[in-house]
């Protein structure tokens, strides 16, 4: 029982589900969610997420730096791996590097699709 993860969502409690209802009969309370893993992160579900947003996003985007300035996506890092499959029988795939913002295509090896350090996009 003592590994359980409380449920961060800062109303959990207040929403009445049958499944936060415990305590013996005569002292029953509907209580925060607690699960070995949480769905969604820190939280039970996109509701509590949500909440826990609502309150704390802007101290959140404080706390950790707020962007002041647009950010690009140029053509130097807009290189995205995707794959289609060859015609005819059988499902081989074409693996392919697509620059989102020029659509030229390279080509790919499946062991360069697969690799997550290989890149084309400049860091
Ligand atoms: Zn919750």
């Amino acid at each position: 029982m003592s590994n359980l993860k409380y449920c961060q969502g800062p109303d959990c409690h207040s929403y009445t589900t049958q499944d936060r209802l415990k305590g013996i009969k005569g002292s029953k309370t509907f209580q925060t969610r607690r699960r070995s893993s949480l769905n969604y992160g820190e939280f039970c579900d996109t509701r509590c997420q949500y909440d826990w947003l609502s309150k704390y996003a802007t101290q959140a985007v404080d706390h950790f730096g707020r962007l002041k300035e647009v950010k690009h996506l140029t053509e130097q890092n807009a290189w995205v791996k995707d794959y289609n499959y060859t015609s005819g029988w059988g499902s081989d795939k074409n693996y392919i590097y697509l620059n989102k913002i020029t659509n030229e295509q390279r080509p790919l090896t499946e062991a360069q699709y697969d690799d997550t350090n290989y890149t084309l996009n400049e860091r």
